[in-house]
């Protein structure tokens, strides 16, 4: 627990959110501004800066994140027709807030990122 992370607030119960999965390890809850019909945050309880940080101090904690990623998008209904899983890490990336968070985003065509 960080006392200044946003996420480790979430994780304690100090702010609401809007839990849709939760295992011993990981929480997963809807972002509060969805780019997406579906956009859901996935995250270790565990504080670690980002995906690398986390794969670097706990591999398999990692792996329970990517399987809560996995299971969120079964469970909201997207591995039919897809969904986009994204790890913005660092400032060029676009990490506002650094407590490790898988993105799942799907119900609507994402379009391609990458020409
Ligand atoms: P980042 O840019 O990858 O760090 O994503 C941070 C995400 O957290 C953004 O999509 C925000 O909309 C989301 N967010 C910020 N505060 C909250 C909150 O209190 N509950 C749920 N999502 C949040």
């Amino acid at each position: 627990m960080t006392d200044d992370c946003l996420f480790c607030r979430i994780v304690a119960g100090e702010i609401p959110a809007t839990v849709v999965h939760e295992t011993d390890d990981t929480l997963a809850f809807r972002d509060i501004d969805p780019k997406a019909p579906t956009h859901v945050l996935v995250i270790p309880r565990a504080h670690h800066a980002d995906v690398a940080a986390l794969t670097a101090a706990d591999p398999a904690l990692a792996g329970k994140v990517l399987a809560a990623c996995a299971a969120v998008a079964e469970q909201e209904g997207l591995t039919g027709d897809g969904y986009r899983l994204i790890f913005n890490t660092g400032r060029f990336g676009g990490q506002e807030v650094f407590h490790v968070h898988g993105h799942v985003l799907g119900g609507r065509p994402l379009g391609r990122m990458l020409a």
